[in-house]
């Protein structure tokens, strides 16, 4: 069939799914025209809005329904841990039979093969590299690839239902544009709820940053292809109309066009700039330059929906501002956050930061007040003089309160209204040297090997929605510095089981360092903890040391703490855990990649018919 357009010039108006608007625009007056062309590179000439209004309510449900059932379960999943806490929590460990066998024989299954599985094989966590500069980045699980195929899916479905028998091609490309345009705009709205550290859906849907980060990253390119589809659909006609020099002159003409040329310019190169190596190598550079070029987009979008040539402007402008206000709301929150926990009428915030072996800096920062902070939260750090324009997260590892004029506290005794008043909290964390900011603190506080006083600022606490109080038993594993994010449950779960307020029976923790210098890091939050009455009830700890320099150091001090050399072995670690298993159990680790990957897979293997939960902290985005 010839699809040649100009046979159609005199039955446009019935040809186009949506009526044909005026054309206002001063660009493309100024052109002779092609009157079979020149109306599809403007207003929403061929743009068929019923659908596309269609295709975003299918998104938005979709998106909600997913919203709505990871609530539910969310919901379930809470009221059953709070049920399994208030029953066991006053009952002996042999009396937590109940909880440790899964009550829905499916469930084990699920979680091995779904809901913890890696996409293949056992590889996750552990970055794939070309060289230890190279970082390719890491694959999603397979609950999140199956998760990001659907949501692809439906986003290539949409796109590609359009009117295939529509016989002006020109006419064509401008459905397919304002198709391309609307869903890149409906994506936006998640794309930026997700990129906020303060997203309201984190705490809501207990679902950690990690994952939100994972699917911004997903989500960011499917908006840059439709963005640059978009484009592309305008392009065509817009040559075959114009030619290059005609589009070029509308672009540079015409308000509406430069802002939706430079707005796709800008996701443009964020998606360039944001590919694993480059992203990984210039972390900072690339977070700067990202939240310059996403701020370029916005505006160009948002001129863009003002400046069309419909009255009102384009439709998708109510949910540009819904973007830039959600945008704007995360900077105001995050800045009320840093004002609030590092100022007070006692002052500013500052931290110490004393050099530790093996390159790590051990960081305590005094804050002017008192702040709650929950087991397994981290907080993002800034440290006057030393690149105070960055902002790194790190696990917090330890909180103290200290009153004015008296000793520290800890969190057992709860201070009273007018404590709180004029306490201080101090909170701990273990950062080890990478080569950019960590490196400089470590250089900064080894010039006083007492350490450093400086002042700094803390943003947080963030995260720390993971409860291990209603498990009978806890297997942490901990790599390097990964400890400070294992050692902040450990206390919580030992003043709990004195104050009979958690399920908690039995806490194993297992540490793999690479020297034995490296206990020197926690000394005195472990010589807290090993002062908690009981805690030989029900904390081991285990150390393994993979480097050791000297062998007789090796020596297992107490019956809490047996040290060992070498690497463990973690599926038969946890397979005797599970041999022993008290009540529901909950499997945590917080480390480098591999040693995640191999923990995941181990809990995967110990699937049977009894509870075994996992859960992942990764120092990685
Ligand atoms: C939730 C979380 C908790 C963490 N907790 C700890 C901890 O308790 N102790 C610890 O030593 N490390 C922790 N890290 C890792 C720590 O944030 C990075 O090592 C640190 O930011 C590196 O800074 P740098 O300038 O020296 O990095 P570089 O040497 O420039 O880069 C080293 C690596 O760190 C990554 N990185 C750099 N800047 C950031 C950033 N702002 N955000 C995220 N990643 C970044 C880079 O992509 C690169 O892979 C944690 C990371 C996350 C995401």
């Amino acid at each position: 069939m010839d699809y040649h357009p100009r046979r159609f010039a005199g039955g446009i108006e019935s040809l186009v799914p949506t009526s044909v608007l005026q054309v206002r625009s001063s660009a493309s007056s100024e052109v002779q025209s092609n009157p079979t062309i020149a109306p599809y590179t403007t207003a929403l000439n061929g743009v068929n809005q019923t659908q596309n209004n269609l295709f975003r309510d299918l998104l938005w449900i979709s998106l909600g329904a997913v919203g709505v059932i990871i609530l539910l379960i969310r919901i379930a999943e809470l009221a059953w841990a709070k049920l399994r806490q208030v029953s066991a929590m006053s009952v002996p460990r042999e009396k937590q039979g109940y909880w440790k066998i899964s009550q829905w024989s499916w469930m084990p299954g699920m979680k091995k093969h779904m809901i913890y599985a890696p996409l293949f094989g056992k590889r996750h966590n552990r970055e794939f590299r070309f060289s230890s500069a190279i970082n390719v980045g890491t694959l999603p699980s397979r609950l999140h690839a199956t998760l990001l195929f659907l949501y692809l899916a439906s986003n290539i479905a949409y796109m590609f239902i359009l009117d295939w028998t529509q016989p002006n091609y020109y006419s064509f490309c401008a459905e397919l544009r304002g198709r391309a345009g609307t869903l890149g705009l409906v994506n936006m709205v998640p794309l930026i709820i997700m990129a906020g550290r303060n997203n309201p859906l984190i705490k809501l849907l207990q679902i950690s940053f990690d994952t939100y980060n994972l699917l911004h990253r997903w989500m960011g390119r499917i908006v840059v292809i439709e963005i640059l589809i978009h484009t592309i659909a305008w392009a065509i006609p817009s040559i075959a109309n114009s030619g290059w020099a005609g589009a070029w002159k509308a672009v540079t003409h015409s308000a509406f066009l430069g802002s939706g040329g430079l707005g796709t310019l800008a996701l443009l190169l964020i998606f360039i700039q944001a590919v694993s190596p480059l992203r990984h190598a210039f972390y900072e550079t690339f977070l700067n330059l990202h939240i310059l070029l996403a701020a370029v987009a916005f505006a160009g979008t948002w001129i863009h929906c003002v400046t069309a040539s419909i009255p009102g402007g384009l439709p998708q402008l109510s949910w540009i501002i819904t973007i830039v206000s959600l945008w704007i709301a995360d900077r105001f929150a995050r800045i009320a956050r840093l004002a609030w926990v590092n100022w007070s009428d006692k002052g500013f915030a500052d931290a110490l930061c004393e050099p530790m072996p093996g390159d790590v800096t051990r960081v305590t920062f005094r804050l002017p007040r008192y702040v709650d902070i929950k087991p397994g939260t981290h907080a993002y750090l800034r440290f006057w003089g030393v690149n105070a324009w960055e902002s790194h997260p790190f696990s917090i590892a330890w909180v103290e309160h200290e009153v004015q004029h008296s000793l520290p506290s800890s969190e057992k005794e709860p201070l009273t209204a007018l404590d709180r008043s004029s306490a201080y909290t101090l909170v701990s964390f273990l950062i080890g040297a990478q080569t950019g900011m960590t490196r400089k603190l470590f250089n900064t506080a080894r010039a006083s090997e007492q350490g450093v006083r400086m002042k700094a600022a803390l943003e947080g606490p963030y995260a720390g929605h993971h409860s291990l109080d209603s498990y009978g038993h806890a297997v942490l594993f901990a790599g390097s510095t990964g400890i400070t994010h294992q050692i902040s449950y450990i206390r919580h779960l030992l003043n709990g089981y004195n104050e009979g307020t958690v399920a908690t029976r039995r806490v194993t923790l297992v540490w793999i360092i690479r020297e034995y210098e490296s206990l020197e890091w926690v000394r005195p939050f472990m010589d807290q903890i090993l002062r908690i009455p009981n805690r030989k009830d029900i904390l081991r700890i285990q150390v393994f040391v993979t480097r050791p320099q000297n062998p007789r150091d090796i020596a297992s001090t107490s019956s809490t703490v047996k040290m060992f050399p070498g690497r463990p072995n973690v599926p038969l670690l946890l397979a005797k855990e599970v041999q022993e298993q008290t009540g529901a159990m909950v499997v945590s680790v917080c480390g480098p990649g591999a040693l995640a990957d191999d923990v995941r897979g181990a809990v995967r293997a110990v699937q049977g018919h009894t509870v075994i939960d996992f859960i992942e902290e990764s120092f990685t985005w």
